[in-house]
Protein backbone atom coordinates (compact mmCIF):
# COMPACT_ATOMS: atom_id res chain seq x y z
CA UNK A 1 0.00 0.00 0.00
CA UNK A 2 1.31 3.42 -0.91
CA UNK A 3 2.42 5.83 1.91
CA UNK A 4 0.37 8.52 3.00
CA UNK A 5 1.81 11.67 2.23
CA UNK A 6 3.32 13.19 4.86
CA UNK A 7 3.08 16.94 3.85
CA UNK A 8 4.63 20.01 5.75
CA UNK A 9 5.35 20.02 9.28
CA UNK A 10 3.59 23.08 10.81
CA UNK A 11 6.12 25.14 11.97
CA UNK A 12 5.88 26.34 15.02
CA UNK A 13 7.30 29.34 17.37
CA UNK A 14 7.95 29.38 21.17
CA UNK A 15 6.17 31.92 23.41
CA UNK A 16 7.60 31.01 26.35
CA UNK A 17 9.72 27.84 28.37
CA UNK A 18 9.98 27.55 31.74
CA UNK A 19 11.09 24.92 34.05
CA UNK A 20 7.94 23.05 35.95
CA UNK A 21 10.15 21.11 38.08
CA UNK A 22 13.96 20.36 37.84
CA UNK A 23 13.51 17.58 35.40
CA UNK A 24 10.62 19.01 33.60
CA UNK A 25 10.68 21.77 31.43
CA UNK A 26 7.19 23.03 29.45
CA UNK A 27 7.00 24.85 26.37
CA UNK A 28 4.55 26.96 24.90
CA UNK A 29 4.03 27.59 21.32
CA UNK A 30 1.92 30.07 20.27
CA UNK A 31 0.87 31.69 16.87
CA UNK A 32 -0.91 31.89 13.47
CA UNK A 33 0.60 28.30 12.39
CA UNK A 34 -1.84 26.35 14.86
CA UNK A 35 -4.79 27.83 12.97
CA UNK A 36 -6.74 24.80 12.24
CA UNK A 37 -5.33 22.51 15.07
CA UNK A 38 -7.68 20.11 16.68
CA UNK A 39 -9.49 20.06 19.71
CA UNK A 40 -9.41 17.95 22.52
CA UNK A 41 -6.53 16.00 21.60
CA UNK A 42 -4.63 16.57 25.09
CA UNK A 43 -2.74 13.12 25.55
CA UNK A 44 -2.24 12.48 22.06
CA UNK A 45 1.23 11.58 20.31
CA UNK A 46 2.92 14.36 18.02
CA UNK A 47 6.27 14.02 16.24
CA UNK A 48 8.57 17.06 16.58
CA UNK A 49 11.25 17.72 13.67
CA UNK A 50 14.30 19.70 15.28
CA UNK A 51 16.33 22.32 13.65
CA UNK A 52 20.07 21.54 13.30
CA UNK A 53 22.33 23.54 15.69
CA UNK A 54 22.55 27.11 14.12
CA UNK A 55 20.11 26.37 11.21
CA UNK A 56 18.07 29.81 10.48
CA UNK A 57 14.43 29.60 10.33
CA UNK A 58 14.29 30.59 6.72
CA UNK A 59 16.73 27.26 6.10
CA UNK A 60 14.48 24.61 7.91
CA UNK A 61 11.24 26.24 6.54
CA UNK A 62 12.87 25.94 3.18
CA UNK A 63 14.02 22.54 3.63
CA UNK A 64 10.45 21.25 3.43
CA UNK A 65 8.07 20.53 0.11
CA UNK A 66 4.68 20.39 0.13
CA UNK A 67 4.25 16.50 -0.57
CA UNK A 68 6.82 15.82 2.33
CA UNK A 69 9.28 13.90 -0.17
CA UNK A 70 12.06 15.62 1.09
CA UNK A 71 15.67 13.94 2.51
CA UNK A 72 14.93 13.19 6.28
CA UNK A 73 17.79 15.31 7.85
CA UNK A 74 16.20 16.20 10.79
CA UNK A 75 16.07 14.44 14.01
CA UNK A 76 12.74 13.72 15.15
CA UNK A 77 11.33 12.70 18.40
CA UNK A 78 7.49 11.71 19.90
CA UNK A 79 6.17 13.69 22.56
CA UNK A 80 2.44 14.89 23.95
CA UNK A 81 0.31 17.34 23.65
CA UNK A 82 0.02 18.55 26.78
CA UNK A 83 -2.57 20.91 26.56
CA UNK A 84 -4.02 23.39 23.65
CA UNK A 85 -6.27 26.64 24.41
CA UNK A 86 -7.83 27.59 21.10
CA UNK A 87 -8.87 30.69 21.92
CA UNK A 88 -5.17 32.33 22.53
CA UNK A 89 -3.71 29.70 19.51
CA UNK A 90 -1.27 28.03 22.73
CA UNK A 91 0.03 24.36 22.61
CA UNK A 92 2.02 22.98 25.86
CA UNK A 93 4.67 20.42 25.43
CA UNK A 94 6.40 19.46 28.71
CA UNK A 95 9.94 17.57 28.04
CA UNK A 96 12.21 15.68 30.18
CA UNK A 97 15.21 17.64 31.26
CA UNK A 98 17.02 14.58 31.26
CA UNK A 99 20.48 15.66 29.52
CA UNK A 100 22.12 17.47 26.63
CA UNK A 101 23.01 13.69 24.77
CA UNK A 102 19.28 13.67 22.99
CA UNK A 103 18.71 16.15 20.32
CA UNK A 104 14.91 17.01 21.62
CA UNK A 105 16.18 17.73 25.17
CA UNK A 106 18.98 19.98 24.28
CA UNK A 107 16.61 21.57 21.93
CA UNK A 108 14.23 22.36 24.88
CA UNK A 109 17.05 23.08 27.63
CA UNK A 110 17.75 26.40 25.21
CA UNK A 111 14.50 27.14 23.88
CA UNK A 112 13.24 30.79 24.42
CA UNK A 113 10.28 33.09 23.01
CA UNK A 114 11.18 32.99 19.08
CA UNK A 115 12.57 29.80 19.07
CA UNK A 116 10.74 27.14 16.06
CA UNK A 117 10.70 23.80 15.56
CA UNK A 118 8.14 21.62 13.42
CA UNK A 119 5.33 19.49 13.93
CA UNK A 120 3.64 16.55 13.25
CA UNK A 121 0.01 15.27 14.12
CA UNK A 122 -1.31 15.10 15.94
CA UNK A 123 -2.59 11.04 16.78
CA UNK A 124 -5.66 10.37 18.67
CA UNK A 125 -5.87 10.71 22.34
CA UNK A 126 -4.97 7.66 23.73
CA UNK A 127 -8.27 7.18 25.72
CA UNK A 128 -11.24 8.56 24.60
CA UNK A 129 -13.71 5.91 26.51
CA UNK A 130 -14.08 5.51 29.97
CA UNK A 131 -16.25 2.76 31.09
CA UNK A 132 -13.88 1.33 33.82
CA UNK A 133 -15.00 0.29 37.54
CA UNK A 134 -11.32 1.66 38.77
CA UNK A 135 -8.43 3.49 36.73
CA UNK A 136 -4.64 2.30 37.41
CA UNK A 137 -2.06 5.05 36.21
CA UNK A 138 1.32 4.76 36.19
CA UNK A 139 3.84 7.59 34.45
CA UNK A 140 7.56 8.20 34.48
CA UNK A 141 8.53 11.73 34.26
CA UNK A 142 8.44 11.10 30.29
CA UNK A 143 4.48 9.79 30.44
CA UNK A 144 3.80 12.35 32.80
CA UNK A 145 1.97 14.58 29.87
CA UNK A 146 -0.11 11.48 29.01
CA UNK A 147 -1.15 10.47 32.77
CA UNK A 148 -1.98 14.28 33.58
CA UNK A 149 -4.00 14.59 30.08
CA UNK A 150 -5.53 11.41 31.15
CA UNK A 151 -6.43 12.24 34.90
CA UNK A 152 -7.99 15.57 33.80
CA UNK A 153 -9.86 13.79 30.64
CA UNK A 154 -11.87 11.05 33.22
CA UNK A 155 -15.25 11.16 35.11
CA UNK A 156 -15.00 13.27 38.23
CA UNK A 157 -16.35 10.35 40.00
CA UNK A 158 -13.92 7.97 38.92
CA UNK A 159 -11.77 5.88 41.37
CA UNK A 160 -8.33 4.24 41.25
CA UNK A 161 -4.41 4.28 41.93
CA UNK A 162 -2.18 6.74 39.97
CA UNK A 163 1.74 6.04 40.39
CA UNK A 164 4.22 8.28 39.21
CA UNK A 165 8.03 7.89 39.38
CA UNK A 166 10.15 11.00 39.42
CA UNK A 167 13.91 11.55 39.98
CA UNK A 168 13.96 13.89 43.26
CA UNK A 169 11.07 14.91 45.52
CA UNK A 170 11.56 18.09 44.10
CA UNK A 171 9.89 17.11 40.86
CA UNK A 172 6.33 16.03 42.54
CA UNK A 173 3.92 18.58 41.18
CA UNK A 174 0.31 18.81 42.36
CA UNK A 175 -1.68 17.39 39.46
CA UNK A 176 -5.08 17.68 38.90
CA UNK A 177 -7.36 14.38 39.35
CA UNK A 178 -10.45 13.36 40.51
CA UNK A 179 -10.79 13.38 44.42
CA UNK A 180 -11.09 9.24 44.19
CA UNK A 181 -7.95 8.58 42.24
CA UNK A 182 -4.59 8.26 45.13
CA UNK A 183 -1.79 9.36 44.24
CA UNK A 184 1.95 7.67 45.03
CA UNK A 185 4.89 9.23 44.16
CA UNK A 186 7.90 7.35 43.93
CA UNK A 187 11.47 8.60 43.68
CA UNK A 188 14.21 7.09 42.23
CA UNK A 189 17.32 9.05 41.66
CA UNK A 190 19.16 7.14 38.70
CA UNK A 191 17.09 7.28 35.53
CA UNK A 192 19.95 5.20 33.98
CA UNK A 193 19.33 1.84 35.93
CA UNK A 194 16.46 -0.04 35.75
CA UNK A 195 13.88 0.54 38.52
CA UNK A 196 11.70 -2.40 39.66
CA UNK A 197 9.72 0.36 42.10
CA UNK A 198 6.74 0.60 39.74
CA UNK A 199 6.39 -2.87 39.47
CA UNK A 200 7.10 -3.81 43.65
CA UNK A 201 4.20 -1.46 43.94
CA UNK A 202 1.77 -3.05 41.94
CA UNK A 203 2.43 -6.05 42.54
CA UNK A 204 1.90 -4.77 46.63
CA UNK A 205 -1.73 -3.56 45.46
CA UNK A 206 -4.89 -4.60 46.51
CA UNK A 207 -6.61 -5.21 43.53
CA UNK A 208 -10.19 -4.04 43.45
CA UNK A 209 -13.36 -5.97 41.89
CA UNK A 210 -14.50 -4.62 38.62
CA UNK A 211 -13.07 -3.54 34.95
CA UNK A 212 -9.51 -1.45 35.07
CA UNK A 213 -8.72 0.25 32.95
CA UNK A 214 -4.73 1.78 32.50
CA UNK A 215 -2.65 4.47 31.27
CA UNK A 216 0.68 3.29 32.12
CA UNK A 217 3.60 4.28 29.88
CA UNK A 218 7.46 5.24 30.53
CA UNK A 219 10.80 3.26 30.37
CA UNK A 220 10.70 0.20 27.98
CA UNK A 221 11.89 -2.47 30.41
CA UNK A 222 9.64 -1.24 33.26
CA UNK A 223 6.97 -1.32 30.76
CA UNK A 224 7.65 -4.90 29.95
CA UNK A 225 7.61 -5.88 33.41
CA UNK A 226 4.20 -4.16 34.18
CA UNK A 227 2.88 -4.97 30.82
CA UNK A 228 3.40 -9.21 31.73
CA UNK A 229 2.04 -8.59 35.00
CA UNK A 230 -1.01 -7.48 34.13
CA UNK A 231 -1.81 -9.92 31.23
CA UNK A 232 -0.56 -12.63 32.36
CA UNK A 233 -1.00 -12.64 36.05
CA UNK A 234 -4.13 -10.08 36.59
CA UNK A 235 -5.70 -10.86 32.88
CA UNK A 236 -6.02 -6.96 32.14
CA UNK A 237 -7.42 -7.46 28.83
CA UNK A 238 -5.71 -6.11 26.17
CA UNK A 239 -8.42 -3.99 25.14
CA UNK A 240 -8.67 -1.65 28.43
CA UNK A 241 -5.20 -1.20 29.19
CA UNK A 242 -3.02 1.96 27.58
CA UNK A 243 0.58 0.84 27.67
CA UNK A 244 3.80 1.65 26.42
CA UNK A 245 7.31 1.98 26.26
CA UNK A 246 8.38 5.79 25.64
CA UNK A 247 11.96 5.07 25.83
CA UNK A 248 14.73 2.82 27.21
CA UNK A 249 17.55 2.82 28.59
CA UNK A 250 20.94 3.47 26.16
CA UNK A 251 18.94 3.81 23.06
CA UNK A 252 18.04 6.89 20.89
CA UNK A 253 14.29 7.14 20.24
CA UNK A 254 15.17 5.72 16.35
CA UNK A 255 16.53 2.54 17.91
CA UNK A 256 14.07 2.20 20.63
CA UNK A 257 11.50 2.45 17.89
CA UNK A 258 12.71 -0.08 15.51
CA UNK A 259 13.20 -2.12 18.44
CA UNK A 260 9.50 -1.94 19.34
CA UNK A 261 8.61 -2.61 15.44
CA UNK A 262 10.76 -6.14 15.34
CA UNK A 263 9.73 -6.78 18.79
CA UNK A 264 5.64 -6.27 17.52
CA UNK A 265 6.67 -8.11 14.07
C1 LIG B 1 3.94 8.17 22.33
C2 LIG B 1 5.12 8.86 23.04
C3 LIG B 1 4.91 10.07 23.70
C4 LIG B 1 5.98 10.70 24.39
N1 LIG B 1 5.76 11.89 25.03
C5 LIG B 1 6.77 12.50 25.70
C6 LIG B 1 6.56 13.77 26.36
O1 LIG B 1 5.50 14.38 26.28
N2 LIG B 1 7.61 14.30 27.05
C7 LIG B 1 8.84 13.68 27.12
O2 LIG B 1 9.76 14.22 27.74
N3 LIG B 1 9.07 12.51 26.48
C8 LIG B 1 8.07 11.91 25.77
N4 LIG B 1 8.29 10.73 25.11
C9 LIG B 1 9.63 10.13 25.21
C10 LIG B 1 10.61 10.75 24.21
O3 LIG B 1 10.17 10.50 22.88
C11 LIG B 1 11.99 10.09 24.42
O4 LIG B 1 12.43 10.32 25.73
C12 LIG B 1 13.02 10.56 23.42
O5 LIG B 1 14.06 9.61 23.42
C13 LIG B 1 13.59 11.95 23.74
O6 LIG B 1 14.45 12.32 22.70
P1 LIG B 1 15.88 12.99 22.97
O7 LIG B 1 16.30 13.58 21.68
O8 LIG B 1 15.83 13.85 24.18
O9 LIG B 1 16.81 11.74 23.34
P2 LIG B 1 17.38 10.54 22.34
O10 LIG B 1 18.31 11.10 21.31
O11 LIG B 1 16.23 9.74 21.82
O12 LIG B 1 18.20 9.67 23.41
C14 LIG B 1 19.46 10.11 23.93
C15 LIG B 1 19.76 9.36 25.23
O13 LIG B 1 18.85 9.81 26.24
C16 LIG B 1 18.20 8.70 26.86
N5 LIG B 1 16.81 9.11 27.21
C17 LIG B 1 15.76 9.30 26.35
N6 LIG B 1 14.66 9.67 27.02
C18 LIG B 1 15.01 9.71 28.34
C19 LIG B 1 14.30 10.04 29.52
N7 LIG B 1 12.99 10.38 29.51
N8 LIG B 1 14.98 9.99 30.69
C20 LIG B 1 16.30 9.64 30.73
N9 LIG B 1 17.03 9.32 29.63
C21 LIG B 1 16.39 9.36 28.45
C22 LIG B 1 18.24 7.59 25.81
O14 LIG B 1 18.19 6.31 26.41
C23 LIG B 1 19.57 7.84 25.12
O15 LIG B 1 20.62 7.23 25.84
C24 LIG B 1 7.26 10.09 24.40
C25 LIG B 1 7.47 8.89 23.69
C26 LIG B 1 6.41 8.28 23.02
C27 LIG B 1 6.65 6.99 22.27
Amino acid sequence: MARKPRGRPRVLTVRSARYLSPNMIRVTFAGPELEGFPPNHEGANCKLVLPRDGESREAFEAHFKPDGSEERVHPVRTYTVRAFRAEGLELDIDFVAHGDDGPATRWAQQAKEGSFLGFRGPSQPKITEFYADWYLIAADLSALPVAEATLEAMPRDAKGTAIFEVPSKEDIRELRMPEGIEARWLVQPDVHQPSTAQQDFVRSMDWPEGVVQTCIAGESSVIRALRDHLHNERKVPKKDAYISGYWKIGLVEDEHQQMKREEAA
